[in-house]
């Protein structure tokens, strides 16, 4: 490709929406284009390198012998309600209707598309198990697009669904498409962990997120410093371990803490630490007010207190609420005198003489304590871990917190899909049975961010081979001088008919302003033709990685690029 011909709109100034580097490269490098908010234009070089990813993804699935079919994004309303989903889903699903006013929504995931697929055409176990996936575009209205193709609302998923016999048969599946999974970010270049994920109220331990690790990843994932555990926050498990203080009960004591509301404005105004403050939170679990009671240096876990209660909604209460139930405004809950459900952060359980809030206007009590003041039906895991919690699993571990981007997510699903839907099928006795399922994403673009992310630096993206959307570039320094246009002509043709991808930048532009181009849309490779070294038969070769140049005999540095290029793409 040459450059001159080619439509790469590079930018020098740092767009104003953009916070994030992967956000602010992508724009300047000319690979996307805003349309609307969390909608984008794939500009050529953007969509290179979203198609190499894709093409990762297609080759590891059916390596693993998924089957690649594609489904409409308009998905009709009849098949989300018949799931329950319909009523469920909230306004991240974008609702319209046709002409004759039936309603369809724009797919945001296609378990409810694909399982009307499978229960039509598969009768027997002999058609299974059945891995069938797609990449394709997702439509999520989410509350607050942001990041680029980090957090979009039109946005490219491949999604794959499993459908297996029974549970046994599900986890091979599940297997499976995890190995590809491990194979797919490997092949990316990308630094990640695969971790525990929440499963809801699906049940069962087998979801797992893949996590690119980067600072600026919206979401916290907790790892042990001693062994293989690790999981996202939500899911991650705070050890059982319950230190009793010794001390005697103190009397009750009533203490006026004028406007103190906070954990920290109570805890600095009764000159107490934070960790001798008890939390009281009240929310709705399914409409019905429960107050949640932990360590005031803990955050609670809303996803673990939900499951704990077993309810279908859990939110914080407003302060109408609050008000309703506490008899005090906002910032006075307390568990002492309280007639609704107490749940309990398990660490509250050996806690003697702490500070509650006292349920009236401006008031606390200290020295409150379990059993005597009050009492608590549940003692339960409902807080986030710290760093320095000890490991749930190995002796000794230590946990230690990372930022990370969920770039792909594998899940078990069981029964869900196929009993609402009657996906069925009828097995060696001919008795009917129900089918087992997984479903498994990875965001595409949300991918190409990720790897941006973990490889940059001031000048721009340095790609990964196997993604960038270009293999070399290469530099004629003066392309009106004949020799040096025929010698990066040759050398152009000779490395395409190789097979690296390579563009030719034939701009008539000053040297500086196409080596800053290079850098920053990040091809990996750079061959410089000027007619100083030309004379002597040699080119520059620059690694865009590193920085390093050698002067090479134009032979040597093709023979070189060949090599970089086959290894990187051999992985
Ligand atoms: P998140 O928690 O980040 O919203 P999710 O749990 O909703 O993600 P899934 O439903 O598991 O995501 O979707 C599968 C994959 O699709 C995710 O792992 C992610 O890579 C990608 N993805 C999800 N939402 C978006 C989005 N708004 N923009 C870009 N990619 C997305
Ligand atoms: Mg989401």
């Amino acid at each position: 490709m040459r450059y001159s011909q080619y439509f790469i709109p590079t930018v020098k100034e740092i767009p104003a929406d953009a916070e994030v580097i992967s956000h602010i490269l992508m724009l300047r490098a000319g690979m996307i284009r805003k349309v609307a908010a969390g909608i984008y234009n794939y500009l050529p070089l953007g969509l290179r390198s979203i198609r190499k990813v894709e093409q990762i993804i297609r080759e590891e699935m059916n390596r693993a012998g998924a089957l690649e079919l594609l489904m409409p994004v308009t998905t009709p309303a009849e098949l989300w309600q018949e799931s329950g989903r319909w009523e469920k889903y909230g306004k991240e699903l974008l609702r319209f209707r046709d002409r004759k006013e039936a309603e369809f929504c724009m797919g945001p995931t296609h378990e409810e598309t694909v399982t009307d697929i499978v229960r039509r055409e598969v009768r027997s176990y002999r058609q299974l198990p059945l891995n069938l996936y797609q990449v394709q575009t997702k439509f999520r209205d989410e509350i607050r697009p942001r990041f680029g193709l980090m957090r979009g609302r039109e946005f490219i998923m491949k999604d794959a669904y499993s459908f297996d016999v029974d549970g046994a048969a599900a986890d091979i599946s599940y297997e499976k498409m995890f190995n590809a999974y491990r194979r797919i970010f490997q092949r990316c270049g990308l630094n990640y962990r695969a971790v525990e994920a929440d499963t809801g109220s699906i049940g069962g331990s087998s979801s797992h997120e893949f996590m690119v690790l980067a600072d600026s990843g919206e979401d916290a994932i907790v790892s042990c410093s001693g062994c293989d555990y690790a999981a996202n926050m939500e899911k991650a498990e705070a050890k059982q371990v319950v230190v009793t203080d010794g001390a005697e009960p103190l009397p009750l004591e009533r203490v006026a803490t004028p406007e103190k509301r906070s954990i920290q404005e109570v805890s600095a105004f009764l000159d107490a630490a934070t960790s001798s403050v008890v939390k009281s939170l009240v929310f709705l679990a399914d409409d019905k007010p429960v107050l949640a009671l932990l360590r005031g240096d803990h955050e609670l876990n809303e996803i673990k207190l939900k499951n704990v209660l077993g309810c279908e909604t859990l939110e914080l209460a407003p302060d109408a609420a609050v008000e309703k139930v506490t008899g005090a405004p906002v910032g006075f809950a307390g568990p002492v005198g309280l007639s609704i459900r107490i749940v309990a952060d398990q660490t509250v359980a050996g806690m003697k003489n702490f500070i509650v809030g006292g349920n009236d206007r401006d008031l606390h009590l200290k020295n409150a304590n379990l059993g005597r003041d009050f009492s608590v039906e549940l003692f339960a895991d409902i807080r986030n871990v710290v760093p320095g919690d000890a490991c749930p699993r190995c002796n000794g571990g230590v946990m230690e917190i990372w930022r990370g981007i969920e770039v792909g997510h594998v899940f078990k699903l069981g029964t869900k899909y196929s009993e609402s839907l009657k996906a069925t099928y009828l097995d060696a006795a001919g008795k009917e049975q129900v089918i087992f399922m997984g479903c498994y994403g990875i965001g595409v673009g949300r991918s190409v961010a990720a790897c941006i992310e973990q490889n940059h630096d001031a000048d721009g993206i340095i790609f990964p081979i196997p993604i960038a959307p270009f293999h070399c570039i290469i530099s004629a320094l003066n392309p009106k001088d004949e020799a040096v246009m025929a010698a990066a002509e040759q050398i152009y043709n000779e490395l395409t008919a190789a097979g690296v991808e390579t563009l030719l930048d034939d701009r008539d532009e000053r040297p500086g302003s196409k080596f800053k181009d290079a850098d920053l849309i990040g091809i990996p490779l750079r061959i410089v033709v000027g007619n100083k070294n030309l004379v002597n038969g040699n080119v520059e070769l620059k690694q865009r990685r590193g920085g390093a140049v050698e002067l090479l005999p134009i032979a040597d540095a093709m023979a070189k690029v060949r090599q970089t290029v086959a290894e990187a793409l051999a992985q």
